[in-house]
């Protein structure tokens, strides 16, 4: 009988040290970050990276040999729960989006020469990349993708319009996602090609000013950039695993990666809690602190009681894909996605509303939280895409009633339950 919600002691000191060490050394960062520009960043998060390597929890995501630490999804989750409350804290563990499911990719679907040209300097911090796939023409059905890859001698040719590639305007490399073969079957049909950004023929039109970031601001961390793509050659040699694995390898990296956002935002979530329970015990308004309130108690029951279950809906998820393998996980993160971003997002609400003015305003993060949640709902599969998912494969253990009437009708199975007991109720009747 295996059934432990127990930690190893070791790896609970480590889970102990980066939560002292995010709220001591990365939260401080959120507040001035605006004032800072790239180098005086880098400056501030070197010896934090060196600290991080020094415990050994740089690039956890990635086996020892590509200079990772192997953890399981188990782990990992837990560690980004803790990485998740600052949007500061990834970058210094090495395992910043999109960098980190970049090198995920690179490792599964890399020759040794891509690793070496690219994954090695993406791991060590050296290198920046991007993840370039959404169009402003296709999102969640990326079988409507239209850039496109003709092969040309030794090159590839790529054309097409992106938008939303998280990093690119900071990032060297992109790996671009382009139909290479339009009369394939539509889950074969798109290649990852790595490109350079400075290759001739990229062209990032801006940074899409967004509801997490309302002013556009060019070439800073976290932008999402509008790329064209003109006529851009790279070698035939930058195409990832074989033509037409595009989507194989991104459902690859999209089931981990949608485990640790799940597992970050309940960082944020946590976080938002705290403040919303802090906020109560002191506010006080019609004869009572609002603790005192019923409908803020409920608040309170309601947000823990969502945190527990996303929690371990997450963590069940992640043993099932340290156990079983992505493919046998697939419901369950699909299931985690949805139910994640909604208990992100009612725990923010609440935090925001008992907080009043003050919430709304930028003198608490919570209006900031509030406007990233948002985003969590559709980016990396929106939940009406999920929750279909999940109800399809639902749906595969049921069948309709041969005769018509539910399985549960009850007049039908008291019928078939006195025919059942026929003998006995003779009996009690003949007996009355
Ligand atoms: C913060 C952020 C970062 C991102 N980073 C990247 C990145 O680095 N690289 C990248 O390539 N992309 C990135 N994206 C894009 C993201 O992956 C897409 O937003 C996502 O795939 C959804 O596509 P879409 O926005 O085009 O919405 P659409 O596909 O147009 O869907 C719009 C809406 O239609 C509805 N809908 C869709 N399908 C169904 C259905 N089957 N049933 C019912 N309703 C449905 C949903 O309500 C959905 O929200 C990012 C997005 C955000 C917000």
């Amino acid at each position: 009988m295996a059934w432990d919600f127990s930690t190893e002691p070791e790896f609970e000191e480590q889970l102990a040290w980066m939560r002292q060490f995010v709220r001591e050394e990365i939260w401080p960062i959120e507040t001035i970050y605006e004032d800072l520009d790239r180098q005086q960043l880098e400056r501030i998060y070197r010896p934090l990276q060196e600290q991080v390597k020094a415990r050994g929890l740089w690039a956890a995501h990635l086996d020892p040999e590509l200079g990772g630490q192997g953890f399981g999804q188990v782990k990992l989750g837990l560690m980004h729960e803790i990485l998740g409350s600052s949007p500061f804290a990834p970058n210094a563990f090495g395992n910043q989006a999109p960098d980190s499911g970049n090198s995920e990719i690179l490792a599964l679907a890399g020759t040794p020469e891509q690793k070496e040209r690219w994954l090695h300097p993406l791991l060590n911090g050296d290198l920046k990349s991007a993840f370039s796939m959404t169009e402003p023409n296709a999102g969640s059905d990326p079988t409507l993708l239209r850039t496109r890859a003709v092969r040309d001698g030794d090159e590839w040719v790529i054309n097409g319009h992106k938008w939303f590639s998280s990093n690119a305007s900071i990032a060297d490399f992109l790996i671009v996602m382009a139909v290479t073969d339009p009369d394939a079957r539509a889950h074969q049909r798109a290649s990852m090609i790595i490109v350079p950004t400075d290759t001739a023929g990229v062209n990032i039109v801006r940074d899409v000013a967004t509801m997490e970031h309302p002013q556009e601001s060019f070439g800073r961390l976290g932008g999402h950039a509008e790329i064209r793509y003109e006529d851009v050659r790279v070698p035939a040699a930058n195409l990832l695993g074989g033509e037409g694995d595009g989507f194989l390898i991104a459902q690859h990296r999209l089931v981990p990666g949608r485990i640790h956002h799940c597992m970050r935002w309940l960082g944020v979530s946590a976080r938002a809690f705290d403040m919303l329970c802090e906020y109560a015990t002191h506010r006080f308004a019609f004869g009572s602190t609002l603790s005192e309130k019923q409908s803020v108690q409920n608040w309170i029951a309601d947000s823990a009681a969502q945190m527990q279950a996303a929690r371990l809906m997450t963590l069940h998820a992640a043993w099932k894909m340290d156990t079983q393998g992505a493919s046998a996980a697939r419901a369950d993160v699909s299931l985690i996605k949805f139910y994640g971003a909604g208990v992100l997002h009612d725990v923010i609400d609440r935090a925001l509303q008992i907080h009043g003015s003050l919430g709304y305003s930028t003198d608490m993060p919570l209006e900031a939280m509030y406007r990233m949640a948002r985003g969590a709902r559709f980016y990396d599969g929106p939940d009406e895409v999920h929750r279909e998912s999940v109800a399809r494969r639902i749906l595969r253990g049921y069948e309709p009633p041969a005769d018509g009437v539910p399985s549960e009708h009850v007049p039908t199975r008291r019928a078939d339950a006195r025919r059942k007991f026929a003998e006995i109720l003779e009996v009690v009747t003949a007996n009355d």
